[in-house]
């Protein structure tokens, strides 16, 4: 998917308090990249990504993905757009009354499928990321990188075409970053899925993303590709 932001800005209210978390946001973002956004904490990464697929509302500018303005659609439309988009939480996001089948499965129940075209997506998608033998555990008894990989099935559930990531590795140790970062990878190779991830480990960016807008308080300082925006001076 193909996006673009065009002067975004985002201005939180409350009571007589105002903070602008975003301040004229401009970034296209290429069907089929990683693109990174790296900053510190409160730098207005998650604003921006929650914008994306419009869990935040911005309160000035543009964003279309694919050529559809998202800024302004109606409730059904929306619901369509957002079915295109996949996200994944820093804190996974796991329904704890449910079990690995039963959370991968919930997106699709919500979609309306019916029973075998369920299990015959999950069972592979439980392929895809290496959990078959999971299937009946619960989140309570999965690792960091157990429960992100069901996480990134359940993203994956109803095929989107992009991925957004909020700090999707950032509670997991070195060693599961990396595997979780492959497997971004490949579902980006096999798939040729645009995906969007924030971040603020260096490691991160450098590993995968092609891409690399550094933010801060709520601005876009550079941008280019991480080889770029990482070279020695
Ligand atoms: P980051 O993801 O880079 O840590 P955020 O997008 O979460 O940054 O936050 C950007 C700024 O907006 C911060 O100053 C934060 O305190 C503020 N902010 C975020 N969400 C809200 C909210 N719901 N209400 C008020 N201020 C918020
Ligand atoms: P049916 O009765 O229509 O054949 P089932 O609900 O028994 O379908 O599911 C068939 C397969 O789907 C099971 O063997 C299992 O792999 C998987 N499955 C279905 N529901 C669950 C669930 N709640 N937890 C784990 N696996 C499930």
């Amino acid at each position: 998917m193909l996006i673009r932001v065009k002067n975004l800005s985002k201005v939180y209210k409350n009571n007589n308090d105002e903070v602008y978390a975003l301040k004229n946001i401009n970034l296209e973002i290429n069907s089929g990249e990683i693109f990174g956004i790296i900053g510190l904490s409160g730098a207005g990464k998650s604003t921006l990504i929650r914008c994306l697929n419009r869990l935040e509302e911005p309160t000035e500018g543009k964003i279309s993905i694919d050529d559809i303005e998202i800024t302004n659609l109606n409730k059904k439309d929306l619901r369509n757009i957002r079915s295109e988009i996949g996200m994944i939480f820093q804190h996974f996001n796991l329904l704890s009354s449910k079990n690995v089948y039963e959370n991968i499965a919930f997106p699709l129940e919500l979609e309306g499928k019916n029973k075998k075209e369920i299990n015959e997506r999950v069972e592979t998608l439980l392929k895809y990321v290496d959990l078959e033998d999971k299937k009946l555990s619960y989140p309570s008894h999965l690792s960091g990188g157990q429960k992100q990989r069901v996480a990134i099935a359940r993203a994956l559930a109803n095929n989107p075409k992009l991925l957004l990531s909020d700090e999707g590795t950032s509670a997991l140790d070195p060693k599961t970053t990396k595997s979780i970062l492959q497997l971004l990878n490949k579902i980006r190779k096999e798939f040729g899925l645009t995906i969007v991830l924030i971040t603020h480990q260096m490691e991160v960016i450098k590993d995968i993303c092609d891409r690399v807008a550094i933010i801060e308080d709520g601005e876009i300082i550079e941008l280019d590709t991480v080889g770029k925006v990482f070279a020695n001076p």
